[in-house]
């Protein structure tokens, strides 16, 4: 690769990890400012808070749908959100990567978390995925969608391209990827990481929004934040991985873990660096796919939230019962300052 070409490249990859112009969320309305006050009655109503952490809403079959949405690279908002309020919300494990946007979307509530922070602050290795999945739990959601930039290690999967990604290969190794530890030990299944339910709307609202997309793929989640060798990407691709990122493989296990419902759609930026037509990158074409990922990404959420409003009591594929046979340690072994920081993720299973 030509030296100026490989710089050209890098900027782009570089300005693919800018952050896209934020547009103001506004004044909050009238109606906003009571879904904020809902919102914080709906994490505080049962108990006092504690520290500044809000009292987990455990939600209970028959309470209004509310879908968590973790925004990745270029997507630090969530366009026809209305009733917007942005909101702090602390948890035991640390602060998210930014404030929770609560708002309402077609009639469904929704609260976005911008995975590295607006502005993008945090990098994949730093952001604190535990904090972020406790959080949606802890305000109530069930259901969470992950949107996210990738490259493609398929021809087929040209930048533009949207996997809704079903497996994952996990070569992070800087993260905390779990909330069970010495005191109280979990062991959840993850053969299937993530919730086919989930799935199914996606695909759904992929077809209604005309987007490309293939449901199924695997997504490889390398440490980073360096771009893999070219030498990973071959290894990579001969292991018939269809996309790579940084951020989904924690972000499912903790998911997992705490009984919530979650989904990746993984958006294609580029191709990594293993296509023979790597050097014929056209910049501008380069960006123009990042925003308009993420303007297409904002899009499918939007036409999934009708597939996601009526929630069955329980999900089909048992992601919110997976506690049920997972916890190992002796209930008389249990360290209770442990159980304590568990109380939004496994409150449900160590309450009862
Ligand atoms: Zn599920």
């Amino acid at each position: 690769m030509a030296k100026a070409k490989k710089a050209a490249k890098k900027s782009v990859k570089k300005a693919a990890r800018k952050p896209a112009k934020r547009k103001p969320a506004g004044k909050p309305t009238t109606s906003a400012v009571a879904v904020a006050r809902a919102a914080a009655r709906s994490v505080s109503g049962r108990a006092k808070a504690t520290a500044g952490i809000p009292k987990p809403h455990i939600a209970r079959a028959g309470d209004a749908v509310r879908i968590g949405v973790l925004g990745g690279s270029g997507i630090y908002g969530m366009a026809g959100l209305k009733n917007t309020k942005w909101r702090k919300v602390s948890t035991p494990w640390g602060d998210p990567s930014d404030e929770l946007l609560f708002g309402t979307l077609d009639g469904a509530e929704l609260v976005f978390l911008p995975r590295h922070g607006r502005g993008h602050v945090h990098s994949p290795s730093e952001v604190n995925y535990r904090a972020n999945i406790d959080a949606l739990k802890r305000v109530g959601c069930q259901d969470v969608i992950s949107v996210s930039a990738c490259g493609s290690f398929k021809e087929q999967l040209a930048p533009g391209t949207f996997v809704i990604v079903d497996q994952f290969i996990d070569r992070t190794f800087m993260r905390q990827k779990s909330f069970f530890s010495t005191g109280m030990v979990a062991h959840v299944s993850c053969g299937h990481p993530v919730c086919s339910r989930l799935g199914d709307a996606l695909e759904a609202a992929a077809r209604e929004a005309g987007i490309i997309a293939q449901r199924g793929g695997t997504y490889l989640c390398m440490e980073g934040p360096q771009f893999s060798t070219q030498a990973e990407s071959f290894l990579y691709k001969s292991w018939g991985c269809d996309v790579i990122g940084m951020t989904n493989a924690p972000e499912a296990k903790l998911a997992r873990e705490a009984e919530l419902c979650y989904a990746s759609v993984a958006m294609v930026t580029d191709y990594d660096c293993w296509h023979p037509d790597h050097d014929h990158v056209d910049v501008a074409a380069v960006i123009r796919v990042l925003l308009g990922n993420a303007e297409k990404g904002q899009a499918l959420v939007a036409k999934a939230v009708p597939h996601l409003k009526h929630r069955p009591g329980h999900c089909p594929q048992g992601c919110d019962r997976v506690l049920d046979t997972a916890l190992i340690t002796a209930p008389e072994k249990r360290d209770p300052k442990v159980l304590k920081k568990l109380d939004a993720v496994a409150g449900r299973v160590l309450k009862a």
